[in-house]
């Protein structure tokens, strides 16, 4: 073993070190099987994540680029491996006492988190029908709907395949990783004029509108959740001046004016920056964009499937009610002008994440405007604990050492205080709106020991990406039989 880092996306592989996205694409053409090594991921790599058995970061949590697009991917993962460190000069991966060169072998284990030098014997997993009879005799015993994080048709159909009850969270900002498209979200993200953001905006509605249709008829007759942009600026923004300037000229821009947009957005805690609802209140024309194309997309399903569809809105990083109310203002306005455009009615609900502590304990309030609540769990340990999500693997490995902490908060949900939080919104918001729904749709959602948790709460289902849907199903029907309460 070379090192150990967090299991990001579960399953094993083996595969020659490649430390660039290009590399893996050339690689994949010649026949040979490679594992990505990163520093960390950005969209850039999306070409090179999907031509690699396996990714590979030093840095990066659970949440990060790399862990979140593998685990959609169903692609094993291991990030922030801190021990390890990528010399890109040289093209090496240095462990201590190890130092391995582009081309020598290595092997990750997604599950443990375990990187190991050469290759390793592999079992590929077969479903046997042990397999659909354990799904089986958990759907008929859990309480908890498991629903997925989705975002690409792709993902959806993997997810449903697996028995998904809907789509809790569908990221719309993922849906713009892919292929050219980002370079219209990056001139939506830069344009200094109303005019230009429109412009890019119009470049996108299509896109998006397309993939909505195609995600209402794979998920026809289920519950989809449809969240707002939520771009955390410096996943979209290149950074190496190398690529700036490949950008630029993408963008056909100047890149001494690209600099100077990107120093004039630059932020110095992006996380807690401009996203969520802050991007939709000072642009309005995104929620705009975005509301049209779930209702144009809901009208288009409804009449190609024959049956209604009732989208569910969400709006992200929401701490203030009247944040909601203003975005929610925006959302109904569109609607009423879809509505009248196609002669269709369309049900839809808007509700919110709660993921800062602030909307958790003002959540009888926020519940008066919010039809539904889903947890964002990965932002709400953020806040709740003050700890940057991108950064925290670079302590919370000593933390758990030295025992001050027991477990990684981002992997299973901190229950004292995490958890009081979202006791305290439950039992809030319930109180305002009874029967509010709740759901989660941070990472945890995937993660048995928080899946036990949920069920403590009474949550109402959980949300994770499609390769964990078959345990996060075990897992809440365990919990069912643990907690007592049945469907
Ligand atoms: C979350 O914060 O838990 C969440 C689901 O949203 P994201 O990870 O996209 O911030
Ligand atoms: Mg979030």
């Amino acid at each position: 073993m070379i090192g150990s880092g967090l299991p990001a996306s579960p399953g094993a592989a083996s595969g020659e070190i490649v430390f660039t996205s290009e590399s893996a694409v050339a690689a994949e053409k010649e026949g040979r099987k490679v594992i990505l090594v990163r520093t960390e991921t950005s969209p850039e790599d999306i070409h090179g994540m999907h031509a690699a058995q396996g990714i590979l970061t030093t840095r990066g949590g659970m949440t990060s680029h790399a862990a979140v697009v593998a685990r959609g991917m169903g692609l094993p993962c291991v990030c922030g491996v801190g021990s390890l460190r990528v010399d890109m000069r040289n093209r090496e991966l240095i462990a201590p006492g190890v130092k391995l060169k582009e081309g020598d072998i290595i092997s990750i284990d997604g599950s443990s988190g375990h990187v190991l030098k050469g290759y390793q014997p592999m079992l590929q997993p077969e479903l046997s029908g042990d397999f659909e009879r354990i799904m089986a005799w958990a759907d008929r015993i859990r309480r908890m709907r498991v629903r997925t994080n989705a975002e690409t048709p792709a993902d959806a159909r993997a997810a449903r395949a697996f028995g998904a009850e809907g789509i809790g969270l569908c990221r719309t900002e993922h849906m713009f990783f892919e292929g050219d498209r980002i370079a219209a979200m990056r001139e939506m993200i830069i344009a200094e004029t109303v005019d230009k953001r429109r412009a890019a905006l119009n470049k996108l509605l299509p896109m998006q509108k397309d993939d909505f249709v195609e995600l209402f008829e794979i998920m026809h007759g289920l519950p989809v959740t449809i969240r707002l942009l939520d771009p955390p600026l410096h996943e979209f923004l290149p950074k190496s001046e190398e690529e700036i300037d490949e950008v630029a000229a993408t963008l056909g821009m100047e890149p001494i004016h690209f600099r100077e947009r990107i120093e004039a957005l630059h932020e110095f805690n992006p996380m807690l920056g401009h996203r969520g609802c802050r991007l939709h209140i000072s642009h309005p024309e995104i929620v705009e964009m975005q509301a049209r194309a779930i209702f144009e997309a809901a009208v288009e399903a409804a009449r190609k499937t024959g049956e209604p569809v009732e989208p569910e809105i969400m709006v992200p990083v929401v701490g203030l009610k009247s944040e909601l109310d203003y975005v929610k203002a925006r959302i109904d306005e569109v609607a009423r002008s879809v509505i009248a455009e196609s002669g269709l009615k369309i049900a839809y609900l808007v509700g919110t994440m709660i993921e800062l502590p602030r909307a958790a304990l003002r959540a009888h309030v926020i519940a008066e405007v919010a039809e539904f609540f889903s947890y964002g769990t990965n932002d709400l340990t953020q806040t709740t604990f003050g700890m940057s999500r991108d950064d925290a693997s670079s302590f919370l490995p000593t933390y758990m050492q030295k025992g001050i902490i027991e477990r990684d908060p981002f992997v299973n949900l901190d229950f004292d205080g995490v958890g009081e939080l979202i006791q305290i919104a439950a039992e809030r918001g319930r109180r305002t709106r009874p029967g509010l729904k709740l759901g989660i749709c941070g990472e945890h959602g995937g993660d048995p020991v928080s899946i036990n948790y949920c069920e403590q709460w009474g949550l109402d289902y959980v949300s994770c990406s499609p390769f964990r849907v078959p345990i996060a199903k075990l897992a809440a029907a365990q919990a069912t039989i643990r907690n007592g309460k049945k469907r």
